[in-house]
């Protein structure tokens, strides 16, 4: 049987390290490291997830600046909005300074606006969600370092190191390359030493090259397709996966299952992360981390 990572326990000691960097800034530089979340709109899972980070800011001592816009802002507008953000060096209180260290612009965007313009108006010094075309290039390239890896991404990475999975050296298959999750934590495996594969859409014969995994890492969005005979026995499978499906045993009609069929998968892999509770908790705290690393480079000692 496969070793479940608990992603929530993870995610609960990296968010208390998190909150340590703060008390530190804070006792040592009096700084308190600010994070905008910027929503437009009022779509009800964006907020959802916006309400999410803001509260995890808090929990860890980081300031949360709500930017709440209207769906009809237009682009010029917003745009405005993220060069001001970009340009909000410091709040100073009576005794701290409380940097705006971060600006995340919750996804998606309302159809009107270009998101791929809206990203790249962020400064690459607060661009915490790491999707900067410059930060993403600078992953992509051999002895440049980025100053923010997306969230999700670092997430799965650090799920690997903190069980002990080692990445150098060995055959990680990725599926899926979307800009947020596919794409960006190939990078970082290849960064790490793997020798890395991507299936996506239309890849034939997708089970045969996740077959060779060693670390296999399921970013497509298709519920289960991932099943015991894809994986290679003891392979170590990372399921970023996300899909409602229906349930009519549960008062809710619905219940979150990953891309990986866990009951099968469980019986070959060496290490597995359930959904929910594997990558999902990840996210928002490598974006606590991503912050409080943006206001410790903006320290002059
Ligand atoms: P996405 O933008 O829809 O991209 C899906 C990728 O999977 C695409 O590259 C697509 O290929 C590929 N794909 C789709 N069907 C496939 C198949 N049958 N075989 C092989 N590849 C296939 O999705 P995403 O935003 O990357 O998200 C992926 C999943 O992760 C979703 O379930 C999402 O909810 C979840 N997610 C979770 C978190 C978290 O915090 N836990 C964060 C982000 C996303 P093409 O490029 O050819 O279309």
């Amino acid at each position: 049987m496969a070793q479940i990572i608990d992603g929530k326990a993870i995610a609960a000691d990296i968010r208390r390290e998190v909150a340590a960097d703060v008390a530190t800034l804070s006792s040592a530089h009096s700084v308190v490291p600010g994070l905008a979340v910027v929503i437009v709109g009022s779509r009800k899972d964006s907020q959802t997830y916006v309400n999410m980070k803001r509260k995890a800011c808090a929990e860890v001592g980081i300031r949360s600046v709500d930017v709440d816009l209207p769906e009809d802002i237009s682009e010029l507008a917003l745009v405005a909005e993220v060069h001001r953000l970009n340009a909000d060096p410091a709040v100073h209180g009576a005794a701290f300074t409380s940097p705006l260290s971060g600006i995340l612009v919750q996804l998606p965007l309302p159809k009107h606006i270009n998101e791929e313009k809206i990203l790249s108006e962020i400064s690459i010094e607060k661009d915490v969600d790491g999707f900067h075309p410059l930060n993403i290039g600078k992953l992509a390239m051999k002895g440049r370092e980025p100053l923010f890896v997306p969230c999700t991404p670092k997430g799965c990475m650090e799920l690997l190191s903190r069980s002990g999975v080692t990445v150098k050296g060995k055959r990680a298959v990725v599926v899926g390359r979307s800009n947020i999750v596919g794409l960006p934590v190939s990078l970082l495996l290849l960064k790490a030493d793997a020798t890395v594969s991507i299936v996506h859409s239309r890849t034939p014969d997708p089970e045969s090259i996740v077959r060779e995994a060693d670390i296999v890492i399921a970013a497509a969005g298709q519920a289960m397709m991932i099943k015991g005979d894809w994986i290679k026995p003891g392979a170590a499978v990372i399921d970023v996966g996300t899909n409602s499906v229906d349930d009519p045993t549960r008062k809710s009609g619905y219940r979150l299952v990953g891309d990986v069929d866990f009951a099968e998968v469980s019986k070959i892999a060496g290490y597995l992360t359930p959904v929910p509770g594997g990558v999902g908790p990840m996210t928002v705290a490598m974006l606590l981390k991503n912050t409080v690393d943006g206001a410790k480079r903006g320290i002059v000692e």
